[in-house]
C-alpha cells in the first residue's frame, strides 16, 4: 500500500454488538458513505474469544500501552488503580473485551479513500464516549465512560472499532478478510472527488 496514491488508503472498521443492537448499522455506514468513502469489503459474524484476543494483540505493544493508559485513567480521576502492573490491568480489559465482542454479531468492513484512517477516527470520535465530541458517531449516539465500565466490570460500549494507523489497518484487514473478499472497483463519484480534470460535465 506504501507509495500508492492517498485515495487508495484502506482502514478496518467493525460495528460492535452494541451498534447492531442499537439499530445503528445504517446510520454508521451512511456517515462513511456521505463523506465520500468507498466500502470495499463487508460481512457479519460472531467472532470467537480467540479471534478477538488475536485482533487486539496484533500490535505486540498493545498490552503494555493499554495497561498504562488504564492506570493513568484511574490516576486522572483521583482514584487509586487496583494494581500498578499494566499487564495485569490489560488481562482484565481483554477479558471484558472478549465478553463484549462475542456477545452478538458484529459487522466487519473495509473502507477506502483519501486519508481514510485519520478521517474515520475523526468521524467516530475518541475511544471513551464521555470524551467524544458532539457530531461524532460516539458523541451523538452513546454515553459510556471508563469510570462506569470499570465500576461495573465490563468493557466500555463505544459502538465501533476503527484502525488507529495505516500499519494497524493493514494488519487488521489481513486478520479479518482474505484477499479475495476485498473488492477492487470504481465508484462513479470518484470522478468528482479525485479526478484531476472535470471534463465531460457540460453538454
Ligand atoms: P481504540 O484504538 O480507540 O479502539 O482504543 P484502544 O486500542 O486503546 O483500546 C481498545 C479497547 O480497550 C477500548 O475500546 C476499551 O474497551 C479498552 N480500553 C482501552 N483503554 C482503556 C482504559 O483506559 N480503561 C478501560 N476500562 N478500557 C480501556
Ligand atoms: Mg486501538
Amino acid at each position: 500500500m506504501k507509495n500508492s496514491h492517498p485515495k487508495k488508503e484502506r482502514t478496518f472498521v467493525a460495528i460492535k454488538p452494541d451498534g447492531i443492537q442499537r439499530s445503528l448499522i445504517g446510520e454508521i455506514i451512511s456517515r462513511f458513505e456521505r463523506v465520500g468513502l468507498k466500502l470495499v469489503a463487508t460481512k457479519m459474524l460472531v467472532p470467537t474469544a480467540e479471534f478477538v484476543e488475536a485482533h487486539y494483540t496484533l500490535d505486540p505493544e498493545w498490552r503494555r500501552i493499554t495497561g498504562e493508559k488504564n492506570i493513568k485513567s484511574y490516576v486522572d480521576r483521583g482514584e487509586k488503580p487496583w494494581t500498578t502492573d499494566p499487564y495485569e490491568v490489560t488481562e482484565r480489559v481483554l477479558k471484558n473485551l472478549k465478553d463484549y465482542m462475542t456477545s452478538g454479531p458484529v459487522i466487519a468492513m473495509v473502507w477506502e479513500g483519501a486519508h481514510v484512517v485519520e478521517l474515520v477516527r475523526k468521524l467516530v470520535g475518541s475511544t471513551e464516549p464521555r470524551k467524544s465530541d458532539v457530531g461524532t458517531i460516539r458523541g451523538d449516539f452513546v454515553l459510556d465512560s471508563y469510570m462506569m465500565g470499570d465500576t461495573d466490570g465490563r468493557a466500555i460500549r463505544n459502538l465501533i472499532h476503527a484502525s488507529g494507523s495505516p500499519d494497524e489497518a493493514e494488519k487488521e484487514i489481513k486478520h479479518w478478510f482474505t484477499e479475495k473478499e476485498l473488492i477492487n472497483y470504481r465508484l462513479v463519484q470518484e470522478e468528482i472527488l479525485y479526478d484531476v480534470n472535470l471534463d465531460g460535465i457540460l453538454e
